[in-house]
Parts: structure tokens; sequence; C-alpha cells
């Protein structure tokens, strides 16, 4: 399935190109052509499935097929409601991304800051918004955003929403919003009071349904080193000796860290591949194909990297870091163990991500298998909290030396700067 059969426009599908995006994830399969089509959608789904772009697509696809080109002031047609800032602020950032190539306008609100600049954005118009409940009630009561003419409406994370204590917000809301609208209502879970909620928004909504980021646990054996963070190197070369890991996606954290690990593993003769955002698309092509041939061992990725990138059977898929998200964890080993095929998760945890695995085994409801039999076992402690400061700034140094002496020398070169 690819992007263009769902039927989105030139200025999307060229967007979506230069996010890297290759292939809609199933959330985005299922929604988009419900949407396009002006149904009403109840989707069970929480975030990092791709839920973000399953609905801000079709809106701006539906908006862009209203104004067109046009140079008239954008009319407010589509309003995203979601219970916090961080979350407004990213669905905003994708709305920008994705209609970079059209002359589609979007604003966010949120609470907690002045709300000056925000107005001044609405008031210069835009056709969709993004918001928290209490600032677009509060803006609305002052007549300073206008929601007569909507015709989407999203609400998003609707469990969290009403966990949150929101629901006389949405009660509110729904008053003042034209009953003759399209309405698609996101929520991780289901319960009896989100279903009541979710039909007093909805009419005859198709239900769609993507399967919880935990349950890919349960078909993955998990298992984890524990090692300092300079032994990272030595111990990945050490587990790299065991011939059965013949195929291994592994995971980084950053690009640099995923140049770093190619570097590295060449230096003990082990063929690598890195893909990740600064990679051409042919070049992250190349790595592939390189890798599903067996010319490549190990193919090293970053997370968005590793989105729809399509490998059958992957037996090991290694995280050269813990990461601080659990449910990135879940996608990450989500990549092994495929299709009743038995999967293999190997973690290598440093002192600094003690606590992610932590949150990890909280979130999968089970406890990874601790590996001892290892030549570099941990010995360092966590830093502490004025420590992890002064190591912050060091990194910071680290970093502008180095873009500074890269532009001094004129650019490119080989190399990055050691976090
Ligand atoms: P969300 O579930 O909306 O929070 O999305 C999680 C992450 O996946 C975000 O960083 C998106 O940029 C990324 N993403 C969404 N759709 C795709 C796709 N089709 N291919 C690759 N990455 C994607």
């Amino acid at each position: 399935m690819t992007f263009r059969e769902l039927g989105l426009v030139e200025p999307i599908l060229r967007a979506l190109e230069d996010k890297n995006y290759t292939e809609p994830t199933p959330i985005q399969a299922q929604a988009i052509p419900l949407v396009l089509d002006r149904r009403d959608v109840l989707g069970s789904a929480q975030t990092g499935t791709g839920k973000t772009a399953a609905f801000a697509i079709p809106i701006i696809q539906l908006i862009h097929k209203i104004e067109g080109d046009s140079d008239r002031k954008p009319t407010l047609r589509a309003l995203i409601v979601t219970p916090t800032r961080e979350l407004a602020i990213q669905i905003e950032e994708n709305i920008d991304d994705y209609s970079k190539y059209t002359n589609i306008k979007q604003a966010v609100i949120f609470g907690g800051v002045k709300q000056g600049r925000q107005v001044e954005t609405i008031r210069r118009g835009i056709n969709i918004l993004v918001a928290t409940p209490g600032r677009l009630l509060d803006l609305h009561s002052q007549g300073l955003v206008d929601l007569s003419q909507i015709k989407l409406f999203v609400l998003d994370e609707a469990d969290r929403m009403l966990d949150m204590g929101f629901i006389n917000d949405i009660k509110k809301l729904l008053k003042i919003l034209p009953t003759k609208r399209q309405s698609l209502f996101f929520s991780a879970t289901m319960p009896d009071n989100i279903v009541t909620l979710s039909d007093k928004i909805l009419i005859d909504p198709a239900r769609i349904e993507v399967a919880p980021v935990s349950s890919a646990a349960e078909t993955v054996q998990q298992f984890v080193y524990y090692t300092n963070r300079d032994s990272k190197k030595d111990l990945l070369n050490h587990i790299l000796k065991n011939p059965d890991i013949d195929q291994v996606l592994l995971f980084s954290r950053t690009k640099h860290g995923a140049d770093r690990i190619t570097r590295n593993l060449k230096k003990v003769n082990i063929k690598s591949a890195a893909i990740h955002g600064d990679k051409a698309q042919n070049q992250r092509q190349r790595a592939l194909q390189e890798f599903k041939d067996g010319r490549v061992r190990v193919l090293v990725a970053t997370d968005i990297a590793a989105r729809g990138i399509d490998i059958d059977k992957l037996k090991y898929v290694i995280n050269y870091d813990v990461p601080n998200e659990p449910e990135t964890y879940v996608h990450r080993i989500g990549r092994s163990g495929r299709a009743g095929e038995e999967g293999i998760a190997i973690s290598i945890c440093e002192p600094e991500e003690n606590a992610y695995v932590k949150d990890v085994e909280k979130l999968i409801k089970q406890k990874l298998k601790i590996v001892n039999d290892s030549p570099y076992p941990q010995t360092d402690k966590p830093m502490t909290a004025a420590e992890k400061k002064e190591w912050n700034k060091e990194k910071q140094r680290r970093k502008q030396e180095f873009f500074a002496n890269r532009k001094k020398n004129g650019g490119g070169g080989r190399g990055g700067y050691r976090r």
C-alpha cells in the first residue's frame, strides 16, 4: 500500500516524501480513505501508531480541495482538540510539515502562556486550529475565535481527556460546534464512559482499531545487558561474536550515534549500514536491499527511519540504547518475531537508562531477562541530577566545538561529536 494509492493529492505526497514516509502505517491506511469519504470515525489507537497523520493528512486534503490556491482570508474549518500542550504542539508541527506545499494555515493554542500571540495568529486567518480545551473555551468566550464554520472536528486522546477532568469542557464545546460536521474520535482505550461520549459526538461512525503497542512484547524473548556507557561498543562486538545473530536490526537513538556504530563495526570487520533522516532516499534503499540480500549483517536505524521499512522474518533486534519512551521500545522489538516467528530482542543499558528499563517493564507487564555472564558488567552508578546538568553542558560544548570546527574546515567531513 502506498500513500498514492490512498488517493492523496500531489502537494501532500511531496511533503510526505520529504518526511521520508515510505508507506502508510496500518491506522493511516484505514483512516485516510474513510475521512476523505466524509465518514465519522471512531478509532482505538494510541500515540506512536501514526495516528496524528491518520487524521491530519485527510483533513489537509479536504480543506485544500475547498480552499484551493485562493488568496482570500482563510476560514477556520477544522478543529482538533487534544488534552496536553505537548500533544497540541506536536500535532501542529506535523500539520505544518504535511501542508507545506499547500496554502493551508494553522495555529495552536494552549493554556499557561499569555494569549496575545495565539490570538494574533488566529486573527490573521487560519484553516485548522489545534487546541487544548481550557484555552479554546476561554478564547471563544472572549469572542476571539469563531467556531461557526467548523466542518471537521477531531477529539484526540479522549480517554486521557476524561482522566484529566475535561468532560465538562467537552460538553460545553459540543454545544458551541455546528451540528452539521464530520467528527473523528480517537482513544487508546474504550471503556464505557468513552463509548457513551463517542455516541454523543459521532453519527454512524466507521470503527477502526490498531493493536495496542504493548501486544508485540508477547511474542518476543527479551534480554537486557546492564553495562557502562563506555563499554557499549565492546559489548556489542562481544554480542555479535555469536554467529547465530546473522541478521540484526540495531536501533540507535540518534543519527550521529547510528553513523558512529557503523564506523565502529567496520573496524571489527562487521558489515553494517545505517539508515536515518540524513541519508538520501537511494542510500537508504540500497542499505535496505543489501540487508535483505544478506550482504549487510547489521542494519543500524533510528526510530523514525525504521518506521515503514518492511523486512520479513527478522529474528534479532538490538537496542543500542534503551528509549526513554517505553512505547518506542515496544515498537522496536515489534520489528522481530513477526508472523509467528520467534523473535529475540537484546537491549544494552547504560546506568542512565536503568530507569527506562523499569518503565518498559511496567508497560509490558513483564521483566526483561538480565544477561549476567557479560564481560562488561555495569559498575558505574547513574549520574546525580547535578552531574547530569554538568554533563549536558559539556555535551553542548562539544557539539558547538564540533560544528565550529567543521565550519572552519569548510563543512562536510567524516565523524560526529561524541555525546
Ligand atoms: P504518532 O502516532 O502520530 O505520534 O506518530 C508517531 C511517529 O511516527 C511520528 O514521529 C511520526 O512522524 C511518525 N510517522 C507517522 N506516520 C509515519 C509513516 N507513514 N512512516 C514513517 N513515520 C511515520
